[in-house]
């Protein structure tokens, strides 16, 4: 059951077969597909509006595109858990929880099928053990989800 905003980001696959941030590539993101950021200034209270501290997520792929620049990557379908900031096209949340992972359009987006991304994706359905669905079904359930958070 699904209870926080829905979003799209990008997972780097990094060497050890594990999944990291792209932009902080020390965090290592938990098999369990939990992440808990952590802020020295927020402490208990994060993500504070004056901060940018957080998990972040985008409700438009093309944002999430961007993040996949930094290596083979995965694109992940992601709910935000605690505490949150709402963007208009996005969040940053407490916690982030991985709901799916996402079966882009690969010879679309990355000019090759079979490319280093693919391989990085079907790594994140081992990894996470979570079900691996369309770009279409993922903007689907976040247009329903961002209705019902209205
Ligand atoms: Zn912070």
């Amino acid at each position: 059951m699904i209870k926080g905003l829905l979003g799209l980001r990008a997972q780097l696959f990094i060497l050890e077969g594990k999944f990291a941030s792209p932009v902080h590539q020390d965090f290592i993101w938990d098999q369990n597909g939990l992440a808990v950021a952590q802020c020295k200034f927020c402490k208990d209270d994060l993500p504070r509006p004056e901060c940018t501290c957080g998990i972040f997520a985008s409700t438009n792929q093309e944002v999430a595109k961007i993040y996949t620049s930094t290596g083979p990557s995965a694109i992940v379908l992601i709910e935000a858990c605690g505490k949150r900031q709402r963007y208009t096209d996005g969040w940053r949340s407490e916690q982030g929880y991985i709901v799916a992972i996402v079966n882009v359009p690969f010879k679309a987006w990355y000019g090759r099928e079979f490319g280093e991304h693919e391989q990085a994706t079907w790594a994140a359905c081992q990894y996470w053990h979570k079900p691996l669905i369309t770009l279409a079904t993922a903007q689907d359930l976040i247009a329903l989800n961002w209705e019902q958070h209205q």
